[in-house]
């Protein structure tokens, strides 16, 4: 080996964080990956053995459990669906705090509310385990092309330290207040994605009403003011009627429940957001769960007696 060769690998090995990641979905699978292609030791556990495996045989190790995961690691970042299973997950009697190392993070990257953000940092705190809440956007798509944007409530100083591993995951990281922060601009973003695919949906089955072919009418949409990374990304969905998820019905509906508590708890009326909600809610109902968020068009159709495509 050259003397510069050693010297790059040793300076590699320093900069080798082992990284504990816990919840290897959708979005976790890809996110995990691009960690283990950055040079970090990822130890992945999820209740899925194939997710697991699939890690390990894509340069990462497997864990037998949360505390083989997180026992070592300098951080323990969660991907996980929602606040039940971040709260077992990280608060749970063999759960991530009752094993990782005094002085470890812990990134929690799912959408949860504000307020379990608020207690996982409470509880983790006379541990000596720090903590952030760093949901993310940009759905499947963003994971798999590591351009996530990443919002993060937390102390600034462990933004900081955090900094280099948000940036192998995501292209717009941004530091957005305190504890539970990150979830609120989250909550924002879900409002926003769950409106712009609503209005979307009408305006394609008005399209089709009055006769105009919905590609071209999508298409030159997408080029003015009403363009949108949502359309972009979802305009296939849209035009073929496949909904394959993607992000999922149900985890819209968690997220719209967190809007609506967010909205009582700062005091604000938000009347498009009810809309959204109830909406997201009347997919579920009719057996969408599973279904891609863009499956908002087989409503607006539904109410509408029409079927396109
Ligand atoms: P997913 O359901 O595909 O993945 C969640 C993973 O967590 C699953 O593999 C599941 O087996 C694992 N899991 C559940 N409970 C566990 C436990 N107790 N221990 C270990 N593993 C456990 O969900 P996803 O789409 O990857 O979403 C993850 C989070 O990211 C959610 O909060 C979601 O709202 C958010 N999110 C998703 C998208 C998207 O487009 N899919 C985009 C932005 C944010």
């Amino acid at each position: 080996m050259s003397p510069k060769n050693g010297a790059e690998t040793s300076r590699k090995r320093e900069e080798m964080t082992t990284i504990g990641f816990i919840g290897l979905g959708i979005m976790g699978a890809p996110m995990a990956r691009h960690l283990a292609d950055a040079g970090h030791r990822v130890h992945g556990f999820d209740l899925s053995r194939e997710a697991v495996s699939t890690l390990a045989e894509a340069g990462g190790e497997a864990a037998e459990s949360i505390g083989d995961a997180a026992s070592g690691a300098d951080i323990v970042i969660t991907m996980l669906p929602a606040d039940a299973q971040v709260e077992a997950v990280v608060l749970g009697d063999d759960g991530v705090l009752a094993h990782a190392a005094a002085g470890a993070l812990l990134i929690d990257m799912s959408t949860v509310s504000p307020q379990t953000s608020q207690a996982v940092a409470t509880a983790a705190a006379p541990r000596g385990v720090r903590v952030l809440d760093a949901p993310v956007s940009g759905g499947q798509a963003g994971a798999v092309e590591a351009v996530l944007s990443i919002m993060v409530g937390g102390d600034e100083a462990d933004f900081a330290s955090a900094r280099d591993i948000l940036d192998a995951l995501g292209k717009t990281v941004v530091h957005v207040g305190p504890h539970g922060a990150g979830q609120v601009v989250k909550a924002a973003n879900q409002l926003l994605v769950g409106g712009i695919i609503a209005l979307n949906a009408e305006a394609l089955v008005l399209m089709e009403a009055s006769g105009v072919d919905p590609a071209r009418g999508l298409e030159v949409l997408n080029g003015g003011l009403a363009g949108s990374t949502v359309l972009t990304r979802k305009m296939d969905n849209f035009l073929h009627r496949s909904y394959p998820p993607g992000f999922r019905i149900d985890l819209h509906h968690k997220d719209m429940g967190i809007v609506h508590n967010a909205a009582r708890g700062a005091g604000v009326a938000l009347p498009l957001a009810a809309q959204v909600e109830s909406l997201v809610a009347a997919a579920r109902a009719s057996g969408l769960g599973d279904a891609d968020h863009s499956a908002l068009l087989a409503v607006i159709e539904g109410l509408n007696d029409r079927k396109g495509a």
